[in-house]
């Protein structure tokens, strides 16, 4: 009896020791998991002052960059017969500078409008296809410059998402003239269309230009990342990087398939609507 409860004894003992292992392990995770909520509180909040930042930055740049815009404009207008070639050639490139400076700044103030301007307060139900027939008329000149086709696949029964359309014209038209700056040899033809499965929708834009290596078709969707010089390609590497903001923002998923030479089709998902009331038509331009 004495051996059997003596087994008994160390038994619960060894259980003890386990639990109180069990115990302080929860406790060290719950501990870790504290920490974890903090970092995430923190990046949050800097996140937020890095955007507020460049909010402000670039819309105080904008002023003394209007200021050089209108005194070389001046200096164009007023003095341009004391000019000798080497002058003209050096006010060109002042002009030049100035002009790309003002889309970068213009494209980081559309990149962190999306979390300033993008509240839930913001969303409304609306038919993509307006979206995308607002941002084709918006598009006419390059559409009929590069002799593009755009075709809106299955339009009638195109779905209506709950989005701030604002964001959803800057999605479209950012991901629309990408396929028609990025053409191949071939006459642009753009087939936009959509599919529908469990909770979400998945739309997309699909160009046959100049397609994209494997291994850039991440990397593309990161800030200021451009495969390609100005010379070749004019913009500011900022487009997909406020796409995929704007995408996620809406509880989405944005990727593209490329094949090199070939074309690339751009998917992004958005929530269906658990229950349809009457879309908001988006404002004509
Ligand atoms: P930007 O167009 O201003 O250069 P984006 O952020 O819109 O910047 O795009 C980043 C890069 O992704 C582009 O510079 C280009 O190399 C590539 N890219 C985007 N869209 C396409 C497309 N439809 N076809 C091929 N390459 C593309």
């Amino acid at each position: 009896f004495s051996w059997y409860t003596n087994k008994i004894r160390k038994h619960n003992e060894a259980l003890q020791a386990y639990n109180q292992k069990l115990s302080n392990e929860i406790n060290q995770r719950k501990n870790a998991e504290q920490q974890l909520n903090e970092y995430n509180k923190e990046l949050k909040r800097s996140n937020k002052d890095l955007e507020q930042f460049a909010y402000i930055a670039s819309h105080d740049l904008k002023e003394p960059l209007r200021m050089i815009n209108a005194y070389t404009s001046m200096l164009k207008k007023k003095y341009s017969d004391l000019f000798d070639e080497r002058a003209h050639e050096f006010m060109g490139y002042v002009v030049d500078g100035v002009g790309r400076m003002e889309q970068l700044i213009n494209s980081l103030l559309d990149y962190s409008r999306v979390s300033i301007d993008g509240g839930v307060e913001n969303l409304k139900l609306l038919n993509v296809r307006d979206i995308v027939e607002v941002v084709k008329g918006n598009l006419r000149f390059p559409i009929t410059k590069n002799s593009a086709t755009v075709n809106i696949e299955n339009a009638d029964n195109f779905p209506i998402v709950k989005a701030n359309q604002v964001q959803m014209m800057q999605l479209l038209q950012n991901l629309i003239s990408n396929a028609l700056k990025f053409k191949g040899h071939r006459l642009p033809v753009i087939n936009i269309g959509f599919s529908t499965k469990g909770d979400f929708h998945t739309f997309y834009v699909k160009d046959n230009g100049i397609g994209i290596s494997k291994d850039n078709q991440e990397k593309i969707f990161d800030m200021l990342t451009r495969l390609h010089t100005k010379e070749e390609y004019e913009g500011t590497g900022i487009g997909l990087a406020t796409v995929r903001k704007i995408v996620e923002r809406h509880e989405g998923r944005i990727w593209v398939e490329s094949v090199e030479g070939e074309g690339s089709t751009f998917f992004f998902t958005l929530p269906k609507v658990k229950s349809v009331v009457k879309p908001v038509m988006a404002a004509a331009n």
